[in-house]
């Protein structure tokens, strides 16, 4: 029995059926909100482990609802997106969001989503929140302490900006950044947008990192948003 209770923020009935018979189907325990108001209320009272949040809502805009619950709540937020609201999507994450999806998606998309924060919970409850010193995922090992990044046990050479990434990257495990979450946090928010700087300092941490670095298996770009470390078995 799947014990996470996932809270359903849907105003358009298909889309919520489809996700209501989709979890029920994998065993998923889930509440359902139509509406911002409803979200807001049902996140306070069942305290909820994922929140899917539709952007579109016809009371409270979903950007909105994702800063009221971040006041209180950390819980993993997933965001349903409609293709045109590709702006939306980014404010959304840099208001606090986890991932996306895109609409129209899949029921694989949507279980796979789930996984990959189920994880992140995983994660949440034992390393960021025991406060570990040391970060471990896969054949990666960070020493936050010691300031050092291992693969393998072999240490990897990094510049400070790349070890920076890297440990921005594993703090968030499993969550999308966004491109102006990373260059803030790592450069200081004075930093003009410079993605393509950005991108340089990107290839070259994969490229110690990633032993394929054409099909990464620690750092997923999003195209058009950002990037997300994913969590290794
Ligand atoms: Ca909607």
């Amino acid at each position: 029995m799947n014990k996470t209770l996932i809270l359903v923020v849907e105003d358009d009935l298909a889309i919520r059926n489809l996700i209501t018979t989709t979890l029920k189907t994998h065993d998923y325990k889930f509440l359902t909100a139509q509406n911002g108001s409803e979200a807001i209320m049902e996140a306070s009272s069942h305290n909820p482990d994922i929140i899917l949040l539709d952007l579109g809502l016809p009371d409270i805009d979903g950007v909105e609802v994702i800063k009221q619950i971040r006041s209180w709540s950390n819980t993993p937020i997933i965001v349903i997106s409609a293709r045109s609201e590709d702006t939306d999507k980014i404010e959304a994450l840099d208001n606090g969001a986890d991932d996306y999806l895109t609409k129209p998606f899949s029921v694989e998309e949507l279980l796979a989503r789930l996984r990959v924060t189920t994880r992140r919970l995983a994660m949440m409850q034992t390393d960021i929140f025991a406060n570990q010193s040391v970060f471990i995922n896969g054949k990666l090992k960070v020493d936050y302490v010691a300031g050092c990044a291992y693969l393998c046990d072999d240490e990897l050479h990094l510049t400070p900006t790349e070890y920076k990434l890297l440990c921005l990257l594993c703090k968030n495990v499993g969550r999308v950044l966004t491109y102006t979450y990373i260059t803030e946090n790592v450069w200081g928010s004075n930093w003009n947008n410079d993605l393509a700087s950005l991108r340089v300092f990107m290839a070259t941490l994969r490229k110690k990192l990633e032993s394929l670095p054409d099909s990464p298996q620690y750092i997923q770009t999003h195209i058009g948003v950002g990037y997300r470390m994913l969590r290794v078995e």
